[in-house]
């Protein structure tokens, strides 16, 4: 699936839609009625897994835009002017507050007229506290971080790869584009229902999947896979941050590898788009296997659901489940 190529509208048509927006609106949209022409909402998401939705539920008569370029992957994006423009323009701009500061910034300027904000309903947390790499290199045996000051730390954007964050993401745009346009709000719904329902499949095949393990850590680059961890049963054990950016120390490499020493961990997962040489690395000091595990934050070949299949197949395979 694809965004359709048709142009932006212009901000005339748009003048009515614009009067009716709201700036303080974290997730929802502003009560006033609204006209959409003929074309259907326009819709911009800041990044791959909210397209996936907003495609899902907007159907085909929906003009879905990503922010985020093809292959690339969402931390640390920046935006053009003419990005920035179309932020304001947009009838329904869907994104994570607190993720892409490039984002929050141009929402606060062009208060688009409607925003589901992800973070607001996902019950977001900080990095958990036995993922976190240490501050300080400390090589005991509960090299494991506590973090005493969680208030401070950055939230955990990664909520997609936990099938069942998505579904309040996947309620408020249908919401909201039926706000937007009300003469199509059942065919919303229909798609809606479609897609919470292929959300819950997912969801199940990923607990029967991983129920019966022979090892139940994962160990990755980039702290990605959070939240995919703690509805599993599954511990991750990263070697970077939550930014793939990051590089990690050559302490924290060799820290993470007298960690693993005694789980059975036989595989390191990295990211297609980041380098493997981290990866690399760690595997050549503690004897394991690297992989390609999807975060999913970039669009690519297939769609969330079936990259998600191949997420849970290679899972399985690495931690030898039955
Ligand atoms: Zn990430």
């Amino acid at each position: 699936m694809h965004a359709h190529p048709r142009p932006w509208p212009t901000r005339g048509r748009r003048a009515t839609i614009l009067l009716t927006m709201s700036a303080a609106t974290l997730a929802g949209c502003a009560s006033a009625p609204a006209t959409v022409d003929d074309d259907g909402p326009s819709v911009l998401v800041s990044f791959y897994p909210l397209q996936f939705l907003a495609e899902r539920i907007g159907g085909p008569d929906t003009a879905i835009s990503s922010l985020t370029p093809p292959g690339a992957e969402p931390h640390d994006l920046e935006l053009s002017p003419a990005q920035v423009a179309n932020v304001g323009r947009a009838d329904l701009v869907v994104y994570v507050a607190g993720f892409q500061a490039a984002v929050d910034e141009a929402i606060a300027a062009r208060t688009p007229a409607h925003v589901v904000d992800a973070a607001a309903l996902t019950n977001l947390t900080p990095l958990a506290a036995e993922t976190s790499p240490c501050p300080t290199p400390d090589t005991s045996e509960t090299a494991i971080c506590e973090a005493p000051n969680r208030a401070d730390e950055p939230l955990d954007p990664h909520f997609w790869l936990d099938p069942t964050r998505m579904e309040p993401v996947a309620d408020a745009i249908a919401d909201a584009l039926s706000g937007i346009a009300p003469d199509r709000a059942e065919t919303y719904k229909a798609n809606r229902d479609q897609t919470v329902s292929d959300l819950i499949d997912l969801d199940e095949r990923f607990e029967e999947g991983l129920a019966t393990c022979a090892n139940r850590t994962i160990v990755a680059t980039h702290a990605a896979f959070g939240y995919m961890a703690a509805r599993y049963g599954l511990t991750q054990l990263s070697v970077g941050g939550i930014d793939p950016d990051a590089e990690p120390s050559p302490a924290r490499i060799r820290e993470v590898a007298a960690l693993l020493e005694g789980t059975g961990a036989t595989t390191v997962f990295f990211e297609s788009q980041a380098s493997p040489e981290i990866a690399r690395t760690l595997a050549d000091q503690v004897g394991l296997t690297a992989e390609v595990l999807d975060p999913l934050e970039a669009a690519g070949d297939g769609n969330y659901l079936t990259r998600m299949s191949t997420d849970l197949a290679t899972l399985r395979a690495a931690l030898q489940c039955q």
